[in-house]
């Protein structure tokens, strides 16, 4: 199975599922966790979160 190999270790893989901020939409270090007004869990980076704190998003 080394074509598996391959394609784990390609490092221009990018995981679908990276995390992204709720509000900029970038992939930022540091994200948080939050829940939405909709009970959804969602992620807001550093510089986002004091909108969200305005928001009411609560902090998980
Ligand atoms: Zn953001």
């Amino acid at each position: 199975m080394n074509w598996l190999k391959r394609l784990a270790a390609g490092t221009s893989y990018s995981f679908p599922f990276q995390k992204r901020c709720a509000l900029c939409r970038q992939k930022k270090q540091g994200m948080r966790k939050y829940r939405n007004d909709e009970g959804k869990i969602i992620f807001i980076c550093p510089t986002c979160v004091e909108y969200a704190e305005r928001r009411a998003f609560r902090k998980l």
